[in-house]
């Protein structure tokens, strides 16, 4: 997707604080963080939505969380705790349509969200 923010990360034509990268997913730090720790991880394949996804997405899906739990681990958040959100559509607030997955720590979370 030649317009989208996130392709655009992926393919380094925007720069960004790149904290983890493999063969099916980019992690990077969230220009407005809203927690000690906060790290964006999409597949490398554009997706827009979680409303796109099909079976043939699992792994990708599915890799996000494995990445960034390694992330939680290695900034020692295991045994505090933090949170993975993936927001779709208007009402969770979704404001960059490639999908993504927030990785949150370093404060107590509040439940339920706003
Ligand atoms: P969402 O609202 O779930 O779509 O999340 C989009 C996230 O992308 C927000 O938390 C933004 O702060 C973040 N964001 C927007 N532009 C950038 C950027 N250039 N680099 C890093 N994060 C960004
Ligand atoms: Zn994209």
């Amino acid at each position: 997707m030649s317009d989208c923010l996130f392709c655009k990360i992926r393919d380094g034509q925007i720069p960004a604080k790149i904290i983890h990268r493999d063969e099916l997913c980019l992690g990077f730090e969230d220009i407005r963080p809203v927690a000690p720790l906060h790290v964006l991880f999409i597949p490398l394949q554009h997706i827009s939505s979680t409303n796109d996804l099909s079976l043939e997405d699992r792994e990708k899906v599915g890799h996000l969380h494995i990445a960034a739990a390694k992330v939680a681990k290695e900034r020692h958040h295991a045994e505090s705790g933090y949170r993975m959100v993936m927001n779709c559509g208007r009402d969770a607030g979704q404001s960059v349509f490639h999908v993504h997955l927030h990785l949150l720590a370093g404060r107590p979370l509040g439940w339920p969200p706003g």
